[in-house]
């Protein structure tokens, strides 16, 4: 009816971390495709770029120095050092998109996802992608064939420290098979985004109703 009182949404900040090699980016990809409420916040980093990797896609590519000026400047909303490179979420694009009415979706690790709960706690919804064995983890790894063995040995090492953090996390999956893991963390956005605090004006709502009885 014209004049009723709306009821609008609060952004959810969506993380999902993971070791390296446990699918979480092609969970994100799969997400983000199925999703026009949800956006990507596309982090900055030092690292180099990997064969196919884009400008502004899949990071912003920046110097130490450059990465540093900007957080100076408080213009990241997080930032940790991962594998020693740099690695931050840039702050604009996150407020634009949550004042637009859009979740996003932060692909970070454990210890941007404990300052995002620090500065963010209430609308923050945390996701840990477990892979299903070492032995899976190991070779995905391999397959994905864009670091050298000195890399994976490395990434290997790293990933037992990333999943040390799985009980930090709101939710854990088990990346058994992807089908059934994007179900699952779609219907973790779902019904987070159906939280009473989330949806703003429904007591206006809901009293609207009772004054037109
Ligand atoms: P990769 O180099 O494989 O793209 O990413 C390495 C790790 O850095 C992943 O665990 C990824 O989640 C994490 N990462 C990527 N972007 C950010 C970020 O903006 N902040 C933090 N804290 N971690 C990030």
């Amino acid at each position: 009816m014209a004049g009723d009182p709306e009821i609008h949404r609060r952004g959810v900040m969506f993380v999902l971390s993971s070791p390296s090699g446990a699918g979480k980016t092609t969970i994100c990809k799969r997400l983000l495709a199925q999703d026009d409420a949800l956006t990507l916040s596309v982090s900055a980093t030092t690292r180099a770029p990997r064969p196919g990797e884009q400008e502004g896609v899949d990071y912003f590519f920046k110097t130490e120095d450059e990465f540093l000026d900007l957080e100076r400047n408080g213009g990241m909303l997080e930032h940790a050092r991962v594998f020693g490179n740099l690695y931050g979420t840039p702050r604009a694009p996150v407020e634009e998109a949550l004042q637009g009415g859009h979740d996003v979706l932060f692909d970070i690790d454990w210890q941007g996802t404990q300052q995002l709960a620090e500065r963010a706690r209430e609308d923050l919804v945390s996701v840990f992608i477990l892979p299903p064995s070492v032995a899976d983890l190991e070779q995905r790894l391999r397959d994905r064939g864009q670091d050298d063995a000195e890399t994976i040995k490395k990434r290997m090492n790293e990933a037992f420290q990333e999943m040390s953090h799985w009980a930090e996390y709101d939710y854990a999956v088990v990346n058994r098979d992807l089908e059934e893991s994007v179900g699952a963390v779609s219907a973790i956005l779902r019904a987070e985004r159906l939280r009473r605090p989330r949806q703003t004006g429904l007591a206006e709502f809901v009293n609207a109703m009772r004054g037109a009885d």
